[in-house]
This record gives C-alpha cells, structure tokens and sequence, in this order.
C-alpha cells in the first residue's frame, strides 16, 4: 500500500560562511493515514529541518536539498513549483509552530486570520469565512466563538492561543499535520489538554500528524510510532511501545535514562548523555554517536552502521546488531 506521507534518503544542506552544513544526511521514513509519528532528538538533530523540507520550506539559497525523495499522496514535494507549494501548505498539509504569539499576527482579528488561507486559495466568500471560523474555535474547545472571532491574539491566553494556531492548521482540512514543537511552550496541564485536542482531532479527522519533539513524554502520550534522530540521520525507528519497551540503540537508551518517569522511584537518578553532537560541517563516516557512546566498538569509526530491522517494523542503526559483533550483555559484563 501507498503511504500517504514516503520521506527516502532526504538530505539537506545549508551554505554558511563557515562552509556547508548537512543538516539532514539521508532520512527515510513514513507516515500513514491517521497515525501520529513522533520525530524526537536533541536541538540540532536535523528534526525541524526534515519537517521544513516536507512543506517545502527551506530557504533556496542558503539551503537546498542534496538528494531524495519526499512523496505526499504520490506526488514528488520536492519538484514543486512555489504556487503547488503554497497550494499545498494551504490544502493538504497543515503546520502547528512552536510558538503561538509568533505564529499569529497581532494586528489581525483571529476570525480573519482563520479564514485567510480559505478565502485566498478556495474561494469561499466573507459570510461562509466568518461560518466557517466560528464552526473551527468551536472545533478545538474555544467557548463562546461567535464573540471570540472577532477579538484579537493578545485577548487569549497562551493555551487558548495554541488552539487558535491548531484551528488554523486545520481550516482547509489537512491530510497531514505537521506540529514542531508545540507544546514546549506551554505549562504542564495546558499542554496536556493540547495533546488531548489533537488526538480528539485525529479520531474526528483521521488526519496523520508528524509530532516533531525532544520531550519523550510528549512522545509517549500522543505517537504510534517514532523516528528518533541524531546528528542528521534515523538512529532508531518503530512502534512507539517498542521503542519505550525494548530501545535498541544506544543513543535511544541514554535518552530514556535522562527522562525523568512518572512510574520510577524518585531516588533513581536522571542521568544526562555526556558529550555534544559531532560537527555537522565534516560529519563523521563511521557511526556519530560513537564519540558519546559507551559501547563503541573500531568499526563504528570506521563504517556507518546499517539499519536492523526488528519486529513490527522496528528499526535500529547501530553495529551492536551486527552478527558479527560482541553479545550486549558481554560488553555490559566486561564493565563497559
Ligand atoms: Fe555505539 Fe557503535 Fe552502536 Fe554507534 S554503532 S551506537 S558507536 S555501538
Ligand atoms: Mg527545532
């Protein structure tokens, strides 16, 4: 069957003074109808570049994408014109940012800036616009949306303001959402009752959302499956329960022992991931995280790691899964 969402060996570079970075450096992987795929890493993983380049926002010059593929309902996103993009961006696949006061316009009633996109791309006239964006603050829990409407940004609260940015993802009906970071913002239980939305919005909608995070928990509460990255490329990939359950890659492990657990004895100690990223100007050949990682063995200099595939379509790219290499648990033993 044909994903509704098929990213192959996508990299992207960006010129900078300092020379070229490879930002993303081959990443593959799908999206289904009506799943939630997590893309989780550290800052600088290449996580948001890879949800740029799936809406076809990076900047040509400085960046450009060096090779692959990204295929949204069999059509190739990366040799569309600006007008497909925009068509794109403003029919089949939505976007959530961060930050709620920076992606809405200050100066703009939200009524207006709901219908815009429909207004502009779909022809609907002012009356079905202001319907139509009554019927989306109703849709993401605002009450009393015929006044709302008609207020400005600044009269919301922060949450609120968040619901406003998922109506506007939402009002040409999206096939894919795409949400960068959006609960980071946002305080515990607000962001709590926003993975609720989406998800309520998911079951409605059947919508697909990619869920770009560096918080696990965010991770557990709202994916089904996850694509964990690091310096550029997928380390790990699989159903989430997986991931969570059986990790099989180091740099997967040490993200897990830094997250904090609701279910764990509180005297079990968070312990962070020694290091930094290597330089993505002159990325590593061999594995990138074996400069962090306690298991490293020559060959992962060397050679990069091929991806093992594991049930259910788990996924890990590491040289421990080699058949070649030491047992994990000898490695373990021998102090390591
Ligand atoms: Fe560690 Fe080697 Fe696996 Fe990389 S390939 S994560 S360095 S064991
Ligand atoms: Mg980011």
């Amino acid at each position: 069957m044909e994903h509704l969402l098929d990213v192959r060996n996508l990299k992207v570079h960006f010129k900078t003074y300092g020379g070229e970075v490879q930002a993303v450096r081959g990443v593959t992987f799908h999206v289904d109808a009506g799943e939630t795929v997590a893309v989780v890493g550290e800052s600088g993983c290449g996580k948001s570049v890879t949800a740029q380049a799936i809406m076809g926002l990076i900047p040509c010059p400085p960046g450009r994408i060096a090779d692959g593929s990204i295929s949204f309902q069999g059509v190739e996103i990366t040799k569309l014109s600006k007008k497909e993009l925009l068509q794109l961006r403003g029919s089949g696949i939505g976007m959530i940012f961060q930050d709620p006061m920076t992606a809405l316009n200050p100066t703009m009633k939200v009524g207006s800036q709901l219908t815009e996109g429909l207004v502009h791309h779909q022809g609907v006239s002012r009356e079905q616009a202001h319907q139509r964006a009554v019927e989306l603050l109703r849709m993401v829990g605002i009450p009393d949306a015929e006044k709302r409407v008609e207020q400005y940004p600044h009269e919301f609260s922060g949450g609120m303001r968040q619901r406003v940015v998922i109506a506007i993802a939402l009002a040409c009906n999206p096939k894919l959402v795409i949400a960068d970071e959006p609960t980071t913002a946002l305080d515990v239980t607000v962001q709590a009752q926003i993975l609720d939305l989406l998800k309520e919005l998911q079951a409605t909608t059947n919508m697909s959302i990619i869920m770009i995070t560096h918080d696990l928990g965010v991770v557990a509460e709202i994916a089904h499956r996850a694509v964990v990255m690091y310096a550029g490329i997928v380390v790990e990939s699989g159903p989430v329960k997986a991931i969570f359950a059986e990790p099989k890659h180091p740099y997967t492990w040490g993200l897990l022992r830094s997250m904090p657990r609701l279910d764990s004895n509180e005297k079990e100690p968070l312990i962070p991931i020694n290091g930094t990223p290597p330089d993505l100007f002159h990325p590593p050949q061999g594995c990138p995280f074996a400069d962090r990682c306690d298991y490293a063995m020559e060959i992962c200099e060397r050679q990069m790691p091929a991806p093992t595939s594991f049930a259910d379509g788990h996924q890990a790219a590491c040289w421990l899964h080699d058949s070649r290499a030491p047992r994990i648990e000898e490695l373990i033993a021998s102090g390591r």
